[in-house]
């Protein structure tokens, strides 16, 4: 896979060590320089352009907000810090901030193709992290309250002391093959001639292998053996990581299970070229902005072996 993986490649410097330092911290947050991602109920503000890119605030945009909105250190480039900031207590927030003729608040999907790879890696971080820090104000080990430390990096519980890391969920996406053939799926509500790898998140107790096999197997009765690993992707709905395989079936006959998919069905490869060339009458893939269509592109055009 050599084409860029959408969301990932962010440009920014976590600062793993650096954010535990206060001192410098607060350097950080009151600097002029310091650029501030403003994400209003999980949307990024975005301007306009063309091009489309991430529309980034300084402090001055946020020193009005009563009570400070939370913020997030995303990271450091060429020596200036970038934080998310969630600003989702603000009413008509374009109107508010002054920015309805030159941004916009957008969802994330709807526009991460229009992006740079890495403005869309960073509103991807962006995304994950604010949507974490706002599902976990209370400790789920004793139910007190919880406060974000290292900048955002984690949250720890006031009353027992637990700290809580943000999760990332693991899912198994496969493109499972046989010769000259791969098997799709396709979900319910999709286009009639929309197909993609089959996917499915990894259970507690299971390796990646095991989950593709077993996800597979649910999906459309089809026996998996080896499973390959190829490449992964963020992908920030809210905060999963799509680990792509290829996987060699060992069985052909298909019966799907009509309460996880709609159709399956196995592909010829010049089928699958010709989808993946756009001129396909049978079959669409999904664009490039999904790490599905990496791995079918990936097998289709030999470079799986
Ligand atoms: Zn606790």
């Amino acid at each position: 896979v050599t084409s860029p993986i959408t969301f990932s490649g962010s440009p920014l410097d976590r600062v793993a060590l650096a954010r535990r330092d206060a001192a410098w911290l607060e350097t950080q947050r009151t600097d002029e320089a310091t650029r501030f991602l403003p994400l209003w109920r999980l949307e990024p503000l975005i301007e306009l352009g063309p091009p489309r890119s991430l529309a980034w605030a300084t402090q001055a945009l946020l020193a009005g907000l009563e009570p400070a909105p939370p913020t997030v250190l995303l990271g450091i480039d060429a020596g200036v810090a970038h934080f998310a900031v969630d600003v989702s207590a603000v009413e008509d927030p374009e109107a508010a901030f002054g920015v309805a003729d030159v941004a916009r608040f957008e969802e994330l999907r709807a526009v991460a193709g229009q992006l740079a790879s890495e403005d869309a890696a960073i509103a991807a971080q962006a995304r994950s992290f604010v949507d974490w820090h706002g599902r976990h104000p209370f400790c789920p080990a004793c139910g007190g309250q919880t406060v974000a430390e290292r900048a955002g990096a984690h949250r720890r519980c006031i009353a027992c002391g637990a700290e809580h890391f943000p999760r990332t969920d693991p899912v198994a996406i496969a493109v499972v093959t046989q010769g000259d053939r791969c098997l799709l799926g396709r979900s319910p509500g999709w286009p009639e001639t929309m197909f993609s790898a089959l996917a499915g998140f990894v259970e507690p107790g299971e390796t990646l292998e095991e989950a593709v096999r077993r996800e597979v197997l649910e999906e459309t009765s089809v026996r998996v053996g080896s499973v390959r690993y190829r490449t992964s992707q963020p992908w920030p709905f809210p905060s999963s990581l799509m680990i792509g395989c290829i996987g060699q079936a060992t069985s052909e006959a298909i019966r799907i299970d009509p309460a996880e998919i709609e159709e399956a069905r196995w592909f010829h490869r010049p089928e699958v070229l010709e989808a993946l060339a756009g001129v396909g009458r049978t079959l669409t893939v999904p664009p490039p902005f999904a790490v599905a269509h990496h791995l079918i592109r990936t097998w289709a055009e030999g470079a799986d072996g």
